[in-house]
């Protein structure tokens, strides 16, 4: 298979996926991120941790999530079958509790003390935050004002799981300014502290250890998908904020060769700068939050504002490994708009009793694009990354009058 020689499931010893990833922080930190780098390597062999993180897979999280044959949505779209692989149904409502619980078990293996993160629809907050009351970590997160009002469920969850979380005023008060402020306070103290990343992003080693912790989605799915079909899915289709839910679900199946994969990135209100978060669509290599990968930049360098519906989506950057799958051609970049997001949103939750998060309504929209120009006999999984509760005011009072549910 064409692919097979270029795929370089991991990063070169420098942690270069192609020309994207590396290292670009201060010196003080380099050695820290090489400690961390021979700990995770080191861990990821040890059969106690593997037991470890397999136990808690299954009686905490609540693994394998199951795959769903979306059987009112197909039958409405007239076109290929749609499959969700549902992540939605994970203690703490997302995928992203798969990584954390992955960085709290290191971290506390490491002896540090306290676990910091950014957030933007808070969900890696809420996922952080339950895993430091597990592992016993203190927790702190930083997160935009614009993000703590959409997301305030989140931020009251964060606190009662006995996190801390820290306003951030700065900029647009989203995802980025919340990523640079939690970065400060990181470099204070990394010796103590471990910055646990929430995404397939950052310097080397996080982009892979988040993507492996993150595989198990994609192991699972081939299987479940196998059970119920024969076969594998001809098509795979995941929401790109950073990355993570989309990678840990193509993994499994990169050297498929019958496997067409589409990522989806935030068109929001337009092309115009500042009104979307295409990254790989729209954006040109650079570096951002010390690593180098496609970034929504102006013509200093500097990451321009981002916009989506969606706050786990408007990061100007996307994971190293994302970026060198567009290059060599082995998974396509499609956008889907705000509107798009909200109308896949309703139609999810009025067809299958379904309320997804508008990340994840992203993937639904293309599914249901991509599943219209298909024959019947052909397939998609979509991972549904994460459950709507989080966004059920927000939509309501902006989205509602549309949709029959008037203020
Ligand atoms: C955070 C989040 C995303 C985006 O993050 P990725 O790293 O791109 O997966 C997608 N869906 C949900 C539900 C999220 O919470």
């Amino acid at each position: 298979m064409e692919y097979s020689r270029k795929l370089k499931p991991s990063p070169d010893l420098n942690g270069y996926f192609g020309e994207y990833g590396g290292v670009f922080v201060p010196d003080q930190l380099k050695d820290i991120l090489v400690e961390i780098n021979n700990s995770y390597l080191e861990l990821r062999q040890d059969p106690g941790f593997i037991e470890e993180l397999s136990s808690l897979r299954r009686d905490y999280i609540g693994r394998p999530s199951p795959v769903y044959f979306a059987s009112n949505l197909t039958t409405e779209i007239r076109g290929a079958g749609i499959y969700l692989k549902r992540e939605d149904l994970n203690h703490t409502g997302a995928h992203k509790i798969n990584h954390c619980i992955g960085e709290a078990l290191l971290a506390k293996r490491m002896g540090k003390k306290k676990l910091i993160a950014e957030t933007g629809a808070g969900q890696h907050g809420v996922a952080l935050a339950t895993a430091a009351a597990l592992t016993g970590l203190e927790c702190e997160i930083y997160m935009g004002t614009v993000d703590i009002a959409k997301e305030h469920p989140n931020v009251t969850r964060m606190k009662i799981l006995g996190a801390s979380v820290v306003p951030v005023e700065d900029g647009l008060g989203t995802l980025k300014e919340a990523v640079d402020a939690a970065f400060m306070a990181y470099l204070k103290d990394p010796r103590t502290q471990f910055y646990a990343i929430g995404s397939v992003v950052g310097p080397h080693p996080f982009p892979m250890m988040v993507r492996d912790f993150q595989q198990i989605v994609g192991e699972e799915a081939i299987g479940q998908f196998r059970e119920q079909t024969g076969t594998v899915p001809d098509n795979l289709v995941a929401c790109v904020g950073g990355g993570s839910n989309a990678i840990g679900l193509f993994s499994a199946f990169l050297d498929e060769p019958g496997v067409d994969i589409y990522g989806v990135e935030p068109a929001g209100r337009g092309f115009k700068d500042g009104d979307h978060a295409a990254t790989l669509t729209l954006g040109k290599p650079g570096i951002i939050h010390g690593f180098r990968c496609y970034l929504l930049q102006n013509a200093d360098g500097e990451p321009l504002p981002v916009h989506s519906v969606a706050s786990g989506l408007d990061y100007p950057g996307v994971g190293p490994q994302h970026s060198y799958l567009k290059d060599i051609g082995r998974v396509r970049y499609e956008t889907v708009t705000d509107t798009e997001a909200i109308e896949s949103f309703f139609r999810l939750s009025r067809l299958e009793g379904i309320i997804p998060a508008l990340e994840s309504a992203h993937a639904m929209a293309f599914a249901e694009l991509l599943a219209k120009a298909l024959p019947s006999s052909r397939t998609i999984l979509v991972n549904l990354s994460g459950r709507g509760d989080k966004d059920i005011d927000y939509v309501v009072e902006n989205y509602g009058e549309r949709f029959g549910i008037p203020n």
